[in-house]
């Protein structure tokens, strides 16, 4: 999902749409946004499908007006199967003694189910399945005296990852989980501040990008400033490895760096790695493009579009159903024949999970008259779920789960299949030494298997570590 807030402008709800069309990437099924006016209140406004469709007309967007307003763009992960209702799509409102508050979170509880369990037998009604409403529903229940000592009460139970961004009437507040699993980044914008989970939307708002939300960090922001500080317990920082590979825009910055920059070093770190004797680099694109450059610079093999895509296609991957995904490559990606008739070609994308992707791109290359084809991924075999926001399948699913990097190949029967190692992957996103096996200096569970929050909801219901 993406979250964005901003305060201290003029129609703050026109910035977070805005902002929510830059972050579109990370959730396409719904968005929401909720405003508060001295004189109006709290208004919100839900809806189905993407930003640009919803919105963007004056009548729309005059429903929710003021100087204060928060947004959230929609992807269902692990705890919400099945279709989106309009009661799950954020952010989340609650009205409490001290006056109301609305969320929007980014991550995944993964004690939301035991909570969720608990809230209910002491009295608690949930408006919606998402696992984000216990937030509200602890709130309620503290005896805190403010909302931001309320939030931080609600959030020291919660576990798992959560960047939240939220108001009240006069405040907007970002909070990170201790480890940072999720990002969050703070900008200004003229008299007023913003914030938002990366830094592509602060740039289509004209906003100065400050500094990242750190781990643990809860920042309340009023007219009087940037008050920051850290309620939870320090741990050591688990930052999702996965935002570098695929999930943020490349044109965000991450950890001082441009994403762009680090996908380019993880595919020179991809060809130092696994060289192949070819005639032309691919990428399957948008995701697989800038590693796809890297390997062709690292490789010196030409780099060519040989795949062309749709750019009225969302991403794939986030379509819920098998059917629609499977659909879905043919809609997205065409072979660009004159390019790839008779040559020796290297696909780089992203990643592998359930291999969908890879199977129907290896049969239209080999259609458009390839003579080999050899795939190299940019991230490590995807052999677990991910159970902190992004919504990977079940176990079953993943091809890197019961198979082998050599089986794997033989299944999508292609050339070769070759994945960058864990520790080549750490190098490329700067971690010179290569991966701490101690303590791992990212979250890597979908690679790794090793959850550095216990999944608990999951493990309840018989998952196995
Ligand atoms: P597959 O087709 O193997 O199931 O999925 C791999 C493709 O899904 C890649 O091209 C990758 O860009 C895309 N993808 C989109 N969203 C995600 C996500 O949340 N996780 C993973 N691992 N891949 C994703
Ligand atoms: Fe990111 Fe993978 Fe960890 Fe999920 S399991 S937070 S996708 S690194
Ligand atoms: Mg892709």
């Amino acid at each position: 999902c993406g979250v964005f807030g901003v305060v201290g402008v003029q129609d703050a709800a026109n910035f977070v749409a805005l902002g929510l069309h830059a972050l579109q990437h990370r959730g396409q099924e719904a968005g929401g946004i909720v405003s508060h006016d001295p004189a109006e209140g709290f208004n919100s406004v839900r809806r189905f499908g993407y930003v640009r469709d919803n919105f963007t007309s004056q009548d729309v967007m005059a429903t929710v007006p003021g100087p204060l307003a928060i947004g959230h763009v929609r992807y269902s992960t692990a705890g919400s199967k099945g279709q989106t209702a309009i009661r799950d799509v954020q952010p989340f409102f609650g009205e409490f003694a001290m006056g109301g508050a609305a969320i929007a979170h980014n991550g995944n509880i993964t004690n939301a189910n035991a909570l969720r369990r608990e809230l209910i037998e002491r009295g608690s009604i949930f408006q919606s399945s998402s696992d984000s409403e216990c937030i509200i529903h602890l709130m309620a229940r503290s005896m805190g005296r403010s909302i931001p000592d309320r939030m931080e009460e609600a959030l020291r139970k919660v576990e798992g990852a959560f960047s939240v961004v939220a108001m009240t009437r006069t405040k907007l507040i970002g909070v990170r989980d201790p480890l940072g699993v999720r990002p969050l980044v703070l900008g200004k914008i003229g008299d007023g501040y913003a914030l938002s989970s990366e830094t592509c939307a602060l740039d289509i708002i004209g906003a100065e990008f400050i500094r990242e939300i750190k781990p643990g960090e809860m920042v309340v922001i009023n007219d009087e400033g940037v008050q920051s500080h850290f309620p939870f317990r320090p741990q050591p920082s688990k930052f999702c490895i996965f935002e570098h590979v695929y999930f943020s825009r490349p044109d965000s910055i991450l950890g001082g760096r441009s994403v762009y920059e680090t996908r380019e070093a993880i595919g020179r770190e991809l060809a130092k790695e696994n060289p192949v004797d070819a005639d032309l680099v691919c990428p399957v694109p948008d995701s697989g493009t800038p590693a796809a450059i890297g390997y062709s610079l690292e490789s010196g093999i030409p780099y060519a579009m040989g795949i062309i895509r749709n750019q009225y296609m969302g991403r794939t991957f986030i379509e819920p159903t098998e059917q629609i995904r499977n659909m879905g490559v043919r809609l997205k990606l065409n072979v660009n024949r004159a390019l790839i008739e008779g040559k020796r070609v290297i696909l780089v994308d992203d990643s592998v999970v359930r291999g969908t992707t890879s199977r129907k791109i290896k049969e239209m290359i080999l259609d458009a008259g390839a003579k080999e084809v050899h795939f190299r991924i940019a991230s490590p075999p995807t052999a677990w779920p991910c159970f902190y926001g992004v919504d990977t399948p079940d176990r079953d699913k993943l091809l890197a789960a019961s198979m082998s990097e050599e089986q794997m190949a033989e299944h999508l029967a292609v050339d070769s299949l070759k994945f960058i190692s864990l520790d080549g992957l750490y190098r490329a996103v700067g971690q010179f030494q290569g991966r701490d096996k101690a303590c791992p200096q990212y979250c890597d569970a979908c690679f790794s298997g090793e959850y550095p929050v216990t999944p608990s909801d999951m493990i309840d219901r018989g998952f196995e570590m």
